[in-house]
């Protein structure tokens, strides 16, 4: 059977599996859920509202055994930053829908106010459930009422409290293999799921086959060198599965480009306490795993599972974003605080970087102090998690609180905060925040790896010269790369190793049956990054909203005290291709 397209209609409460249109048919994660969204959703929709679409596709290499292939997009229009959104998540859910047929599973309209649904998906059907008995849980809570009704591998995807109440900062929550959480983590997708009235999806896990290749030995041949090229990276292959992704904490504090303290300085004094290296003695001596996989398939195994001091279980997927976030730039410089925070965040589905960054502006607003992370915990349980009215403040992200509470230093790009790597520190990076369709998103181009970890080559990260062209040049092949379900650290050996890309474009020409050659993938990116821009300019973005935060023009970030001095017109200068 070949892939379908599955529509719900939450108004209707129906459903329609349809044959997959020919102009989708060579797309996949962000370039389907991107055109999908660019094609059906009126740009100058209500993100909240019944004409905003939601779309989920895992990416062309999801379900088959290519390493690291296990990311699924989600897209529709974001209420957070007003234009298109995607992002993509591991766990369980892109291998499960692609090994089920499921080329993009589209919800549309909107129930009535108040209501909240099941959506149960499996072979060439929907059922849609009213759930009262789940309104007002949380993700763990939802999660175990799933694993109790179906079979354990179901894949779950679930909005908390905060995605109920709409909060612009709440996210989509994806089992992993583990049973653990991962999440569809920025511009709000919790909110348009509350939206729909969607309080969980289940995919099922029975029906499924295998997933068919055009040309097995190919494909295996390609696998095999693709893999090796991880494994052979001294990022993918050593760094990341030894320390996780907070091996950065040492490494950008190093670089002076660690937003710390709401982005007054780009050092943290504590940054022993919380960086890789411990985390990965705690794990140890604490009985933790420093390696797990997101999803199953992946060979770098950045995750991991963090215990407290007696060895139970505290969380897991703990991100450096997180412990950015919460560390330096809330100034807690207790890891285990941290860890309980990520505890809470995940089963309340919230993204770390948004909620952590509206807690830093709260602390200029004198609601906290500084590495308080016992009052954080409370304002995060207490108010955000029962939509108390400071908690509905502060479930409006960082650019709604600054709004009402008058601030001028407001840390956010298209009104998405601005992740763990500051811009006046690491230029390339600032340009991909600046220009990125999505907001400010460190994942859409990651400029770090040539700045400061010399992924294919190296550019001063405190000058401006050729930051440009490598932000255009990451943020083209990240969009193809985010079609293929592949996670964003393949990007490594990628920029290293002659031998990773082709090996990539192989595999999909062996599970498809095609012949694309690296000029069509990189047409592929920019065709992509060119109808997201398409869109968020119908929807009324315009290049002035291409443009990072005035105080990073005047206030100098220490110890390097540099400025974000780029122009207008060599910002804009970025979509000359
Ligand atoms: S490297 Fe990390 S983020 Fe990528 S698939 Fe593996 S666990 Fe997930």
């Amino acid at each position: 059977m070949a892939d379908q397209i599955y529509r719900v209609n939450m108004s209707t409460l129906t459903f329609t599996v349809e044959e997959v249109p020919t102009a989708w048919m060579g797309l996949g994660g962000r370039g389907l859920t991107s055109t999908i969204v660019a094609a059906e959703v009126d740009p100058e929709c209500h993100p909240l509202g019944p004409n905003n679409k939601l779309v989920f596709a895992p990416g062309l290499l999801s379900g088959t055994a290519a390493a690291n292939s296990g990311r699924n997009s989600c897209g529709a229009k974001s209420p957070l930053t007003g234009g298109i959104k995607e992002s993509n998540v591991g766990g369980t859910s892109a291998g499960i829908m692609a090994k089920l047929g499921v080329k993009a599973l589209i919800i549309e309209g909107q129930p009535t106010e108040g209501k909240f649904y099941h959506l149960h998906v499996s072979k060439e059907k929907v059922e849609i459930v009213e759930a009262p008995e789940l309104v007002g849980k949380d993700n763990y809570e939802v999660l175990d009422a799933m694993l109790e009704k179906y079979d354990k591998k179901v894949a779950v995807m679930s909005i908390g409290r905060p995605g109920e109440m709409r909060m612009l900062l709440s996210n989509i929550s994806v089992k992993d293999p583990k049973g653990k959480l991962r999440s569809h983590g920025r511009g709000g997708m919790g909110a348009v799921m509350g939206s729909k009235g969607i309080k969980c999806i289940t995919v099922d896990a029975e029906s499924y086959k295998e997933t068919t290749l055009a040309d097995p030995e190919k494909f295996k041949e390609a696998s095999k060198v693709f893999t090796q090229a991880l494994k052979d990276n001294p990022i993918s292959g050593e760094g990341l599965p030894a320390f996780g992704t907070n091996v950065l904490v040492n490494i950008i504090n190093e670089a002076g480009g660690l937003p710390t303290r709401n982005f007054r300085e780009g050092q943290f004094e504590f940054a022993e306490n919380i960086c890789g290296e411990t985390m990965a003695e705690n794990i140890k001596a604490r009985g933790g795993d420093t390696t797990h996989g997101c999803h199953a398939g992946c060979v770098i195994q950045c995750s991991q599972t963090y215990n407290d001091k007696e060895g139970n279980y505290l969380t897991s997927g703990f991100e450096y974003e997180m412990i950015w976030a919460y560390g330096a730039n809330l100034g807690i410089k207790d890891l285990d605080v941290i860890a309980k925070i990520d505890a809470l965040m995940d089963d309340l589905g919230v993204d770390a970087i948004e909620t952590g960054n509206t807690l830093a502006m709260a602390v200029d607003a004198g609601i906290l102090a500084y590495g308080d992370g016992a009052k954080a915990y409370e304002l995060i349980a207490n108010d955000i998690a029962k939509g108390t009215f400071l908690g509905r403040i502060l479930g409006g992200g960082v650019g709604n609180f600054a709004k009402l509470y008058g601030m001028v230093r407001v840390p956010v790009v298209k009104n998405q905060s601005i992740p763990a790597y500051d811009p006046r520190a690491i230029k390339g990076q600032g340009v991909t925040y600046a220009t990125s369709t999505m907001g400010a998103d460190h994942t859409a181009g990651y400029a770090v790896a040539t700045n400061i970890l010399n992924s294919g080559g190296h550019i001063d990260p405190l000058t401006k010269e050729g930051q440009v062209a490598l932000a255009r040049n990451l943020q083209i092949a990240t969009a193809a790369v985010d079609s293929t379900g592949m996670c964003i650290f393949v990007a490594f050996p990628a920029l290293d190793d002659p031998k990773c890309l082709p090996a990539l474009i192989d595999m999909i020409n062996a599970r498809f049956g095609v012949s694309l050659t690296g000029d069509d993938v990189v047409n592929l990116g920019k065709n992509i990054l060119k109808l997201e821009r398409a869109f968020n300019q119908r929807a009324g973005l315009t290049s002035a909203d291409d443009r990072l935060p005035e105080f990073m023009k005047y206030e100098a970030l220490p110890p390097h005290n540099a400025l974000w001095d780029f122009t207008n017109e060599e910002i804009d200068a970025f979509w000359d291709f």
